[in-house]
C-alpha cells in the first residue's frame, strides 16, 4: 500500500476558512466537495455551479474534474482542500477525516464499483466481497513491498568452478495487466550462467513472483527479472522467457482463445552468443 496521509479536521477547517465568508456562494463538487462544503459556517451552499462564486472540491487528483469546471465556468474560482497536481503531490493516499480509514474508503470504492456494473452490493452473496476483494488485491500486489536486493542472497561457496547454465523451467506466473487490472497467467523460464555466485534455486521462482505481484506489462515483467539477476548476481549471462495469456485480450479483443504472448530478455553471453542462446532454448523446450 502506498503511503497514507490522514488529513486532520483542523487542516480541513483551515482550508475552508479562506472561502467561508458571508455572502459567498459555494458549489460543492459531488461527492467530496459537497461533504467539504457542508462544513462551511458563513458561506452559502448552492446546488448548481452556474450561480456559484466558488466551486469547491475536496481533492484534485488527476486534475480532470478541475479542468472540466474551469473550462465550463472560466469566471468562477475553483478551490480544493488538497491539490495533488501541485503543492500536495507527495502526500500519497489522502484520507479525509470524514472517511473512516483507508481500509473503509477502499471498501467504499469496491462498493461503488459493484453499483457501477449494475450489482446490488447489499445482496447476501456480495456482502463480504469488498473485504475479500481488498485482501486478494493486497496479495496480488504484495510484490511492491519486496525488493530484489533482500531476496537475492547470493552463495559464493562452491560456485567458483561452476560455469554451466542453470535453468529453472515452468515457473508459474500470476500477474495483472496495468491497463485493465485483468489477469495475466503463464510460465516463466529463467536461466543464467554463474560467474562465481549462485542462487538457491527457489529464489528464481520467488524473484518472478515478486515482480509478477505488481501491475505489469509482460515485457517489463520479463526485463525486470533479467535486470535483477544481472545486477545482483553479475553472471556471465541471463535469459528469461515468459509465455503468458492475457485475460483482457483473449476475452474481448481480436486475440483467439488460448493464444499466448511470448516475451524474452537476454543479457550477457546469452545475448551475444547464438550457440549459448540456442542451448537455453533447447533446455526450455
Ligand atoms: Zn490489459
Amino acid at each position: 500500500m502506498s503511503n497514507i496521509y490522514k488529513l486532520s479536521w483542523e487542516s480541513v477547517f483551515e482550508g475552508l476558512e479562506v472561502i467561508d465568508k458571508k455572502g459567498v456562494r459555494v458549489f460543492g463538487v459531488p461527492r467530496g466537495g459537497m461533504i467539504a462544503a457542508g462544513f462551511l459556517k458563513h458561506a452559502t451552499n448552492v446546488h448548481t455551479p452556474e450561480i456559484a462564486d466558488i466551486i469547491l472540491d475536496d481533492i484534485v487528483d488527476s486534475g480532470r474534474t478541475r479542468d472540466y469546471y474551469k473550462k465550463n465556468f472560466p469566471n468562477t474560482d475553483f478551490v480544493a482542500l488538497v491539490d495533488k497536481t501541485t503543492i500536495d503531490k507527495d502526500l500519497g493516499w489522502v484520507v479525509f477525516p470524514w472517511e473512516r480509514d483507508e481500509e473503509a474508503s477502499a471498501e467504499d470504492i469496491c462498493m461503488r464499483l459493484l453499483q457501477y456494473i449494475g450489482e446490488d452490493p447489499f445482496r447476501e452473496g456480495l456482502q463480504e466481497t469488498p473485504k475479500r476483494f481488498l485482501k486478494a488485491w493486497q496479495y496480488w500486489t504484495s510484490g511492491y513491498k519486496q525488493n530484489p536486493a533482500e531476496l537475492l542472497k547470493v552463495f559464493e561457496d562452491g560456485a567458483e568452478n561452476y560455469d554451466q547454465m542453470v535453468v529453472v523451467k515452468d515457473i508459474p506466473i500470476f500477474s495483472h495487466c496495468e491497463h485493465h487490472l485483468a489477469a495475466i497467467f503463464g510460465v516463466a523460464h529463467i536461466g543464467y550462467i554463474p560467474n562465481g555466485k549462485i542462487l538457491g534455486l527457489s529464489k528464481l521462482a520467488r524473484l518472478a513472483d515478486m515482480y509478477a505481484r505488481r501491475l505489469q506489462v509482460q515485457e517489463r515483467l520479463t526485463n525486470q527479472i533479467a535486470d535483477a539477476l544481472e545486477t545482483h548476481l553479475q553472471p556471465l549471462g541471463v535469459a528469461v522467457v515468459i509465455r503468458a495469456r492475457h485475460f483482457c485480450m483473449e476475452s474481448r479483443g481480436v486475440q483467439k482463445f488460448g493464444s499466448e504472448t511470448v516475451s524474452s530478455a537476454m543479457r550477457g553471453v546469452l545475448l551475444t552468443k547464438p550457440e549459448t542462446r540456442a542451448e537455453f532454448m533447447t533446455l526450455i523446450k
